[in-house]
C-alpha cells in the first residue's frame, strides 16, 4: 500500500549529516534543486568535525568548521545547524537522540536526507540511526519540550550514497532514486570549496589532494549510470509509517534513460 504525503503544504528539507562537509559531498546538488523549487533548506551535522585538523583545540577546529558549513549552506539559501557531539566518537544514546529530536522539532522537516546506516565511517552509521529515529518520533507531542509546529509528521526519508557507492564491508549500494545534478554541479563544487580547512587536512591524512575533483568525478560516475553528466543517488526508507511514494523522483524526473549500472 502506498503511503503518500503528496498533499502536505509544508516544504522543508533537512540534510542530517555527521560532519560539516558530508552534505556537500553527497546531496548538495539535490538540495539546490529543492531550493530552486521553493523548499526551505536546512543542513545539520551531529559533530562539528573537530578531529578533522592537524592543529588547533577541538573548540578552535569546531568554530572554523561550523563557519565553513554555515557559508556552504548559505550558498544554497539554507541554514546550518550543529549538535556538537564529539567527532569520531558519535554514539547512539539518549542525549544524542534527544538533541536530534529537539532539532527536528524546531525544523519540522517534511523531507529528510541522512547518512547510510552501513558506511565506511561509524559516525555516518550512527548519524543514519539518529536521523531515522528522530524522523519517526519527533512529531509525537511528548517526544520533546520544543513546541510542535503545525504540519509536523513522519517525513520522506532518504539515505545518501555510501562512500564510493559502497557499504561498510564493500558491497555496492543499490539506489532506489537518482537525481540529475548536471546543472547544479558547479554550485555544489562552490559549496564544497567553502570547507577550506578540509583540503589541507585530507591531503595530509589520506594523501589525497583532490577534494573538489574527486566529488565531481564521482558525480560523473553516478551520472554515467543513468545517462546524464552528473547525478546523486539515494536509497529511500519505505518502512512502516514513512511515505513510500518516491518524492525526489517525482519532483526531478530523469529524462527517460533507463538505468544501466556499470555502463
Ligand atoms: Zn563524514
Amino acid at each position: 500500500m502506498t503511503n503518500t504525503r503528496k498533499h502536505s503544504e509544508r516544504r522543508v528539507a533537512l540534510a542530517f549529516m555527521a560532519h560539516p562537509d558530508d552534505a556537500e559531498m553527497t546531496c548538495a546538488g539535490t538540495l539546490i534543486r529543492l531550493a530552486d523549487l521553493g523548499w526551505s533548506i536546512h543542513i545539520a551535522t551531529v559533530t562539528a568535525g573537530d578531529c578533522g585538523a592537524l592543529s588547533g583545540t577541538p573548540e578552535e577546529v569546531s568554530n572554523v568548521r561550523i563557519l565553513e558549513g554555515t557559508k556552504a549552506a548559505e550558498l544554497a539559501g539554507g541554514k546550518f545547524h550543529c549538535l556538537k557531539e564529539p567527532d569520531g566518537r558519535t554514539v547512539y544514546d539518549r542525549q544524542a537522540l534527544q538533541k536530534s529530536i529537539d532539532l527536528f522539532r524546531d525544523i519540522a522537516p517534511t523531507l529528510v536526507i541522512t547518512m547510510p546506516m552501513s558506511d565506511y565511517h561509524a559516525d555516518h552509521e550512527i548519524t543514519g540511526q539518529l536521523g531515522r529515529a528522530a524522523s519517526f518520533v519527533y512529531a509525537a507531542p511528548n517526544a520533546s519540550k520544543q513546541p510542535l509546529i503545525p504540519g509536523s509528521g513522519v517525513p520522506y526519508l532518504y539515505y545518501c550514497d555510501g562512500h564510493g557507492g559502497r557499504d561498510r564491508i564493500g558491497q555496492p549500494v543499490e539506489p532506489t532514486t537518482r537525481v540529475d545534478i548536471t546543472g547544479q554541479l558547479d554550485q555544489k563544487t562552490e559549496m564544497l570549496a567553502c570547507h577550506v580547512s578540509q583540503r589541507e587536512w585530507l591531503k595530509h591524512h589520506n594523501g589525497i589532494d583532490e577534494y573538489l575533483s574527486a566529488m565531481r568525478n564521482y558525480g560523473a560516475e553516478r551520472g554515467r549510470e543513468c545517462g546524464v553528466a552528473a547525478a546523486e543517488v539515494f536509497v529511500q526508507h519505505r518502512g512502516h509509517a514513512y511515505p513510500t511514494d518516491d518524492l525526489l523522483s517525482e519532483l526531478f524526473p530523469m529524462s527517460g534513460q533507463t538505468s544501466q549500472p556499470g555502463a
